[in-house]
């Protein structure tokens, strides 16, 4: 338990994660002791509740294993059945349906667990705020109690979770600690759809197995977000991919020429880099990579498109700067490679610090060359010749 991440968190980071599942772990203990016995009724409808979410787990983890899949946490079947138990259960079977997403957790073996045992805890504290304010002990179906509570289930979760990243990691990236702007969506859905579950339930119990089919595509929507991810960005440095980063500086200078405001793209390529992966292995080389694209989305304003253009070659496309500020930002960056000092392995297993890594950059921006992007590319192309042929570690302007 020493080795847990979770003794490794910022302090402020591990006394909120701590409160929150205590908090989570208090509720549900007053919970359970506070509530009557549930009726047969009550008992029937929880158990279809419960085989319809588990069926729909069990089925979709095991379609997504059989084509070597890695998932999501299947958050969005979760938050689909435990908003039918805020509606229809007593609030100590809405816990017992609360096993659910940590029991998957356990069956799952989550490498860092305790990370979702404080997703975990949030949601539990997210459903019982959505149950208070539905009424605790028979829930109002009105419309706008409907609306309010499934707001107050999604923002609750949604926030709580963020604090924890956010204490985590203050310089974290929005989308980082947000999510994606489609999880709102998908949260939205399944809260409509959990509530659809609860009226057919309460017409006739069994329809509750209806809800299976759609909650499965609700689910495979819910991986979406990481099959995009991973479609724009480069496994190895994080960054953007090239076909992502041509699409994204299309249409940033699309928007400079129809503002008449000045771009300049940078072009960057490692110098010498073969001897590095001669010398040391590519798992060294990958590492230098690794440590030079988080150098520069460390370098550059927050607008600025970072991208991986191939092999050990980078663009950057900085938005309102003409060739001099640009120049400056490329001389900054030239100056941050050569004074990288990067741990790592070579072949034989043994420790380096790779700390000779140079880079050479071209220059190219608007102002002269106009806001066709290939133009751009072009010139800053012929600009790192330049500085290649001047003897490297050097920028250039085209
Ligand atoms: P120059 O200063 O002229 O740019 O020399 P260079 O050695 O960097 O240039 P060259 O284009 O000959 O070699 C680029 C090297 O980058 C060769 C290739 O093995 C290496 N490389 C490209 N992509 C990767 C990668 O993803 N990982 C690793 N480890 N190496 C890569
Ligand atoms: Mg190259
Ligand atoms: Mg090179």
């Amino acid at each position: 338990m020493g080795e847990w991440p979770l003794w490794r968190l910022r302090p402020a980071a591990l006394w909120y994660v701590l409160a929150v599942q205590l908090t989570a772990v208090a509720s549900v203990a007053v919970v359970v002791a506070v509530t009557e016995r549930p009726t047969a009724e009550q008992l029937h409808e929880f158990g279809l509740l419960a085989v319809t979410g588990g069926a729909v787990i069990v089925g979709t983890s095991l379609s997504i294993h059989l084509r070597d899949g890695i998932r999501r946490n299947p958050w969005t079947i979760h938050i689909c059945y435990l908003v039918a138990g805020l509606l229809v259960l007593p609030p100590n079977l809405l816990v017992l349906l609360l096993l659910g997403p940590a029991l998957h957790g356990v069956l799952d073996a989550r490498e860092a667990p305790h990370r979702w045992m404080f997703i975990n805890a949030a949601t539990v504290l997210a459903t019982f705020a959505a149950r208070a304010v539905l009424g605790w002990e028979s829930p109002h179906w009105s419309p706008w109690a409907l609306v309010a509570a499934g707001a107050t289930l999604l923002l609750t979760r949604a926030a709580l979770v963020a604090a924890g990243l956010r204490l985590r990691s203050p310089r974290a990236d929005k989308s980082d600690v947000l999510g994606d702007p489609i999880d709102v969506l998908l949260g939205i859905v399944a809260v409509s759809l959990g509530m659809l579950i609860a009226v057919a339930v309460e017409f006739r119990a069994a329809s509750a197995l209806l809800a299976a089919p759609p909650m499965a595509l609700l689910d495979l929507a819910g991986q979406l977000p990481q099959w995009r991810r991973s479609a724009q960005r480069d496994g190895k440095t994080g960054l953007v991919n090239a076909m992502h980063w041509d699409k994204l500086a299309r249409a940033e200078l699309a928007k400079a020429s129809s503002r008449g405001q000045d771009v300049t793209v940078l072009l960057l390529d490692l110098d010498h880099f073969k001897r590095v992966n001669d010398e040391l292995g590519h798992l060294a080389g990958d590492a230098a990579l690794a440590s030079v694209a988080l150098m520069l989305r460390g370098s550059v304003r927050k607008g600025d498109l970072v991208g991986r253009f191939g092999g050990e070659e980078f663009v950057v496309l900085l938005p309102e700067a003409d060739t001099d500020a640009a120049g400056e930002v490329a001389h900054r960056i030239r100056r941050a490679t050569a004074s990288l000092s990067v741990p790592v392995r070579d072949t034989a297993g043994v420790q380096h610090r790779l700390d000779d890594l140079t880079i050479s950059i071209g220059v190219a921006g608007t102002a002269r060359l106009g806001y066709e992007l290939g133009d751009l590319l072009v010139a800053a192309d012929a600009a790192l010749l330049e500085a290649k042929a001047a003897g490297r570690n050097a920028v250039t302007l085209a």
